[in-house]
């Protein structure tokens, strides 16, 4: 192994997935599947999650979509929620894709081209609860939802769901998006338009904010074991990827080792803490291709030496590299170059 490998585990997904289940009860887990499923490869993520029983999907948008499709065939919900071009919304409408809607253009182009194509849109309207990152603004929510039902009635439209994206910052502005959420679900009632699915919260306000969920809740870092920056550790939860590279060579009292910044490791975390078959050790320096570790007794090249990780060679979590350098784990998961090879282990 001349370049460095990032390990997957279908168990510790699987285990995470029904932790987080079991935890969110009775709303449904949507798997997030964004940036090629967190970095840790769509295809697997999918197939995997099926056999688990999941059977709602976030793509984030149509092209990942109809991939997701071409894998669980038939019977799953795939949401893709990024505003899409006329081309893209046949697409969706062809592969029976649920379409997150967040602007009134976008809501009228969907329902332009059900019209042309004959089928009947699902469509999730988005309300801007205060995050203002796409969504219908509550004043401009009743005209939205009056298109919506007239839609329906001629026969073009579904409203699947009403939902919105929180900032799972503080729980006072939480709870604020909270009262705008169920404002607009209120506005559509009374308009006679009620969606079947409610869903507001992702990874960290679903975990901790039972109150905040809807029927569904749309979740990505938790199932991979990625815990929220400055967030505690989670019961029943571990990383479900490590990023292991190979001791090339010994020098002075130091190992070499085959990973660096061309396959996405951030020279930032100079001086971070990584695994060896010796325990935690300092990572001392992070060149283009290879890297610096502070040695241990009876190293030589072929060791092991483990980025990050579930922690049983010393190693930290993603998201523990992360704070060192203000981000979050998904990045240092996303950015992985595909120099590294994906491996799935169990
Ligand atoms: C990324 C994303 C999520 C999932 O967020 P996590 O914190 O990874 O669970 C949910 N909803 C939307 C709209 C997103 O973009």
């Amino acid at each position: 192994m001349n370049r460095p490998e990032l390990r997957i585990s279908s168990n510790a997904f699987r285990t995470n997935i029904a932790a987080v289940r079991a935890r969110i009860a009775p709303s449904a887990l949507m798997l997030v599947l964004k940036d090629d499923a967190y970095g840790h490869g769509l295809g697997w993520a999918v197939e995997t999650a099926v056999e688990a029983g999941v059977s709602w999907f976030g793509s984030y948008d149509v092209r990942g979509g109809v991939r997701v499709r071409r894998i669980v065939g038939g019977d799953a919900r795939i949401l893709a929620w990024a505003t899409s071009t006329d081309d893209e919304i046949d697409e969706a409408l062809a592969h029976d894709l649920d379409l997150g809607v967040g602007t009134a253009d976008y809501l009228r182009r969907v329902i332009a081209r059900a019209e042309i194509l004959g089928r009947r849109a699902r469509v999730h309207l988005k309300i801007d609860t205060g995050l203002h990152r796409n969504g219908i603004l509550p004043d401009e929510w009743a005209a939205a939802i009056a298109e919506v039902r007239e839609a329906e009635v001629r026969g073009h439209l579904t409203l699947a769901g009403v939902w919105s994206h929180i900032a799972e910052a503080s729980d006072a502005d939480d709870d604020a998006s909270r009262l705008v959420f169920l404002d607009a679900v209120r506005v559509a009632g009374e308009a006679g338009v009620s969606p079947d699915v409610l869903h507001l919260t992702a990874s960290a306000a679903s975990w901790w904010r039972p109150e905040l969920r809807g029927s569904v809740s749309r979740i990505g870092a938790f199932c991979y074991g990625i815990r929220s920056a400055d967030g505690p550790e989670l019961d029943g939860i571990r990383p479900v990827a490590s990023l292991c590279a190979v001791v090339s060579e010994v020098v002075g009292g130091d190992a070499v080792v085959g990973v660096g910044s061309f396959d996405g490791l951030p020279s930032t975390l100079r001086d971070a803490s990584v695994g060896t078959p010796a325990g935690a050790r300092r990572l001392r320096a992070i060149g283009e291709t290879t890297s610096i570790v502070e040695g241990w007794s009876g190293m030589r090249p072929g060791d092991e030496v483990t980025i990050f990780g579930d922690g049983r060679s010393g190693e930290v979590s993603a998201t523990t590299l992360a704070e060192r350098i203000d981000t979050v784990g998904e990045e240092i998961l996303t950015r992985l170059s595909p120099r590294v090879r994906r491996v799935i282990v169990d």
